[in-house]
């Protein structure tokens, strides 16, 4: 079976992404007896919540104040609190695996469970009770997390194995990634939502053609359906910018320290040449090694010596710990930074251990491993990272030292390792943004304490801030956890393809929340607060709501006085981290379906939208609506009720034509192209095939178009069908095909078609903007589409007719400078002309655009910085007149703005992620100014 090029999910997404894709359409089921304690002798509101009701799922979020007796050891204990009380948790006990129990010195065990939905675990499905030791039994003290009820999906997939691992390769948007590409089958999971769906986990590893730096991505392949349900980067580096170095928590484990090797002390240089004292390991042959035997884990570090990076997604064969004839070690232990990352190791772990009882990273004293010294391919690498195993230290460049230098940057990556170990937060949107907030807490944290800084001292907030070869400490700091940014003046919903959804760019917002309560409480019982949260209360999706309610929690747990509780609430609160926050986000759009969740977007046109969306049913496929642009009503259902995906739509305004992918009413497998009028009627099949790929589906009066691609001959091709004959294949020259180089390359009005059409010429692969008039039969125009290197590059969005010319995007000869120019050309061939030319401010980073007759609407991303991300960086919509002008910004909302698809005139519907969730809005024309 063939699938080739298979519509990836998102290839310019937004992201507030995963909590979307998990988003519940189920209502909630309050048949809660609400526990807790009683009421307070005030009349204030209780600051810690005793019982918050799950979203789309009947069992509950968190429930406090309990005090139930529970027999058995911890996990039966556990279990048997559930099983006894089914109307409050509609919890099915077998389908809970024990994944650890946290058991503190202080009497405390919290057992963590991983759901199950028919054997496969369910992602983010965790479900934790905390039990507190008494006498020779225990009791419960409270339960929570997230347990999806509604689950009835499929557990065995319906596509071919092979397959799935092809469409998980073919996730990558650049073809010419795909070559030399792995992706590694971590085995199936249920993404929950509804009914769920049954997905299989791959990770995917390349090299970014653009930019020679690895890739490392998370893709789930919907196994019943065939289609890219969830993709984004890996465990990202310390920093948003720069290169990625996470090579997945899957990569082969670090050598541990020979067995036979005896604990010793010796000497060595730092990155500042003093020299200071190290705990190292003398070998058998009487030589030394940067490996320290005196704590339960063995802390060992290796010199990358400049290698790239790529070397170490384990540990080379060839490589040893750090080594020295003599206990004394020579200068290049310094210079590299190993003595600095081997010391920092132990300070992290001491901290770990003496403040909050964790034996290292796994809570089990295993090894902990360093690499420092790595470069980018030979090129300076400004960054750091734990890769799932092991920290990873770059070398720095012109304005940074080595990154193994930092305290807190190692406190950083090592918390990471904590965090994959305990609440394993997801790494993207908010959990993913937690996920970074607490590797800055610990990290600031564990440098503050070492220094014996106070919190009000003004290098107390400061993170990364050691790194600088010059300047102040102010302006180097790569984040710094007091800058008071709250959600509804800062918050940033950024697509799935910019710093995964926005995990460093919101980070702060929720690190300073917790970075103002180590200010406000001591700092050793905020930090023994905030670890509580993220050892015992913490599961893998939760948002920054949850983050608050599980602090809260802990602290309540941990016997704070009501004053302080009222603090700690107080410093979320200031932060705008509190219920419903995402609705006081101002925006100057109209929402025409909220709380989308749709990877395909949006088509328009005539005064209506069709755009493919969640069933509310919840049987975990897509539904295809419309609607109208001009008034708020209901949408309606176009697609016919069954369980496949139906989106990738377009629509002349009179009718809508859509891909329709998964397991028809016959039982087979496939992708069919559906017609319907927008204002009902039967729905027709135009092609169907379980072999071939049809992809960018178009409509225009009686007659459809659209492109297959054909696995075994690597070719595209353009089919038409007329009048609702079957669809016939336009003839091509010998050769020649619909460019694989471009994700989406057909337009349709008219009579005419236009499409980009390749060739290969020796080893230059080249490109034409063409039209072709049906009435004719003939290719009427031709325009080279060349880059000043002659090579082919990837184009995201189709051309489009408007105005009586083609309109097309040219990419640039670098992506990552921006640069394509929006050019347009006359249908007979006569001439081109550029819209948007290289030189202006406003050309299109790669990205997408949309046209009528009055305006052409395209998505700019600024170019990438060199500085830290920002919301300048994420797409945005322009336009300009179709006659030429500058363009001007379409909405002032601040989040990304993605898949635009413009209506008439001026009017523009499009996704919005500004509110943290994607949402269709529409705007009638242009905002007068930002
Ligand atoms: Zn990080």
């Amino acid at each position: 079976m063939h699938h080739r090029s298979r519509p990836t999910a998102r290839a310019l997404g937004s992201g507030a992404a995963l909590s979307l894709a998990l988003a519940l359409t189920l209502s909630v089921s309050p048949a809660l007896a609400a526990p807790g304690g009683p009421p307070g002798p005030t009349a204030e509101p209780d600051p810690v919540p005793g019982l918050v009701a799950g979203e789309g799922t009947a069992t509950p979020r968190l429930v406090t104040g309990l005090s139930d007796p529970a027999p058995g050891n911890p996990a039966e204990a556990a279990r048997a609190h559930l099983a006894a009380n089914p109307d409050r948790y509609r919890i099915d006990a077998g389908q809970l695996a024990e994944l650890a129990v946290e058991r503190t010195a202080e009497g405390r065990d919290t057992v963590r469970f991983q759901q199950l939905h028919g054997g496969v675990p369910v992602l983010g499905g965790q479900y934790l009770v905390r039990l507190v030791r008494s006498g020779a039994g225990q009791r419960v003290e409270s339960v929570g997390g997230k347990y999806f009820t509604g689950l009835t999906a499929p557990t065995t997939p319906a596509v071919p194995a092979a397959t799935l691992r092809r469409i998980a390769l073919e996730s990558l948007t650049d073809p010419r990634a795909r070559s030399g590409a792995t992706a590694e089958d971590l085995g199936p999971v249920v993404l929950p939502g509804g009914a769920g769906r049954l997905a299989q986990h791959f990770v995917v590893r390349a090299t970014d053609p653009a930019t020679g730096s690895p890739l490392v991505r998370e893709v789930y392949v919907d196994a019943v359906r065939g289609v890219v349900a969830l993709a984004h980067d890996a465990q990202g580096p310390y920093r948003a910018e720069g290169v990625g170095t996470g090579t997945g928590r899957t990569a082969a484990a670090a050598a541990p320290a020979g067995s036979t090797a005896e604990p010793a002390t010796g000497t060595a240089p730092d990155l500042l040449g003093r020299t200071v004292g190290v705990n190292i390991a003398r070998q058998p042959d009487a030589s030394y090694q940067l490996v320290d035997l005196t704590r339960p884990a063995t802390i060992s570090t290796y010199d990358g010596a400049g290698r790239d990076v790529r070397e170490f997604g384990g540990i080379p064969a060839d490589a040893l710990p750090v080594g020295s004839p003599t206990p004394d070690f020579p200068a290049a232990t310094g210079t590299s930074g190993a003595t600095d990352a081997h010391l920092n190791a132990g300070t992290v772990y001491d901290f770990y251990r003496d403040r909050l009882g964790r034996d290292g990273l796994d809570g089990k004293g295993s090894p902990i491993t360093s690499v420092v010294n790595v470069s980018n391919g030979g090129a300076p690498f400004p960054n750091a990272s734990w890769d799932g195993r092991k920290m990873v230290y770059g070398n720095g460049d012109a304005k940074h030292r080595q990154f193994a230098v930092a305290l807190d940057v190692a406190g950083h990556e090592m918390t990471h390792g904590v965090i994959q170990h305990t609440a394993d937060l997801e790494y993207s949107g908010q959990s993913g943004a937690m996920n970074e907030a607490l590797a800055d807490y610990f990290g600031n944290a564990i440098e503050v304490t070492a220094r014996g800084l106070a919190m009000t001292d003004p290098k107390a907030a400061l993170m990364g801030e050691s790194l600088c070869r010059t300047g102040t400490p102010e302006e180097c700091a790569n984040r710094r956890l007091d800058d008071r940014r709250t959600t509804v003046k800062d918050y940033i919903g950024a697509g799935l393809d910019l710093d995964n959804g926005g995990v460093h760019l919101n980070s702060t917002i929720f690190s300073g929340a917790l970075w103002d309560i180590r200010r406000t409480l001591d700092p050793l019982t905020a930090d023994r607060l905030v670890y509580r949260a993220l050892a015992e209360y913490l599961t893998p999706l939760d948002d920054f709501v949850d983050g608050r309610n599980a602090v809260l929690a802990a602290g309540r747990a941990l016997n704070l006085d009501r004053a302080r509780l009222r603090s700690v609430a107080a410093a979320f609160d200031a932060h705008g981290i509190r219920t419903g926050w995402q609705s006081r986000i101002d925006t100057d759009s109209r929402p025409l379906l909220p709380g989308a969740y749709a990877p395909t977007g949006p088509a328009a046109g005539g005064g209506h939208w069709v755009m493919g969306d969640t069933d509310p049913n919840g049987k975990g496929g897509f539904v295809l609506y419309t609607g109208s642009t001009t008034n708020s009503g209901t949408p309606t259902r176009l697609s016919p009720d069954d369980d496949r995906m139906h989106g990738w739509a377009a629509t002349d305004g009179k009718s809508a034509v859509w891909l329709a992918i998964g397991i028809d009413a016959t039982g087979s497998w496939g992708t069919e192209v559906l017609t319907r009028s927008l204002s009902g009627g039967p729905v027709r099949s135009v092609f169907k095939s379980s072999t071939q790929s049809p992809v960018d589906v178009r409509i225009s009066g009686a007659d459809i178009a659209f492109v297959v691609r054909d696995g075994e001959t690597d070719r595209s091709s353009v089919r038409l069908s007329r009048d609702g004959a079957p669809p016939v294949e336009i003839p091509m020259p010998e050769g020649h095909g619909v460019s694989p180089f471009t994700a989406s390359s057909l337009a349709f009005k008219d009579g005419r078609l236009g499409w980009i059409e390749s060739w290969t010429a020796g080893q230059t692969t080249l490109q034409a903007a063409t039209v072709y008039s049906i009435a004719t039969g003939r290719v009427t125009a031709q325009y080279p589409l060349s880059t000043p290197d002659g090579a082919a590059r990837p184009v995201l969005s189709s051309p489009a007719f408007a105005g009586g010319r083609l309109l097309w995007l040219r990419a640039a000869a670098d992506p990552a400078s921006g640069g394509d120019t929006l050019r347009s050309g006359a249908l007979d061939g006569s001439g081109e002309s550029e819209l948007l030319s290289a030189g202006s401010p406003y050309t299109p980073a790669n990205l997408a655009f949309t046209a009528t007759d009055q305006a052409v609407t395209f998505q700019h991303r600024g170019p990438r910085p060199s500085g830290s991300w920002s919301n300048a960086d994420l797409p945005k919509l322009y336009q300009l007149p179709l006659t030429g002008g500058a363009p001007v910004r379409f909405s002032c909302n601040r989040g990304t703005q993605f898949h635009p698809a413009a209506d008439r005139g001026t009017r523009v519907v499009w996704l919005d992620a500004t509110t943290g969730s994607d949402t269709l809005v529409v705007r009638n024309q242009p905002a007068k100014g930002c």
